[in-house]
C-alpha cells in the first residue's frame, strides 16, 4: 500500500461515521471520517482501520467496479446491495483477525533486535 495515495478528510456525513472511495487504478483512496459523531479516539481508529482494510481489499472493489461496466445496465441496485454485503464481510472478517491477534509489540526492543544484525 506503500505506493497509494490516501486522502483522509474529516467532514459531516449524512448517513454514515466514515465511508471511502477505492480509485484502484490510481492507487488512491479518500477516507471521509465524521469525526463530531464519535465518542472517544478508540472508536474514531477504529472507523479508520475499517476504512484502510476497504482500501486494503481494493481488488473486490475494482472486481466490482469491472461487473458494474461489464454488465451496464443489468447492473442494479440488488447487485449493489449485494457487494456492499459482501464487502463489509470481507472487512469484518479482516477485524476479527485483528483483534483476534492484538497489536505486535515492536517498540521497545527493537535496539535490542538490531544488536543482533
Ligand atoms: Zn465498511
Amino acid at each position: 500500500m506503500e505506493d497509494w495515495a490516501i486522502k483522509i478528510d474529516c467532514q459531516r456525513l449524512d448517513d454514515a461515521v466514515g465511508d471511502v472511495y477505492v480509485h484502484a487504478d490510481y492507487k488512491r483512496a479518500r477516507i471521509r471520517l465524521d469525526i463530531e459523531e464519535f465518542d472517544t479516539d478508540e472508536k474514531m481508529v477504529q472507523t479508520l482501520r475499517h476504512e484502510l482494510l476497504h482500501v486494503f481489499l481494493w481488488t473486490f472493489d475494482a472486481w466490482g467496479v469491472y461487473a458494474k461496466a461489464k454488465l451496464g445496465e443489468r447492473w442494479g441496485q440488488e447487485d449493489d446491495a449485494m457487494h456492499t454485503f459482501f464487502s463489509e464481510r470481507q472487512v469484518g472478517a479482516l477485524e476479527a483477525l485483528l483483534d483476534g491477534m492484538g497489536l505486535p509489540d515492536l517498540g521497545l526492543d527493537m535496539p535490542e533486535l538490531l544488536e543482533y544484525n
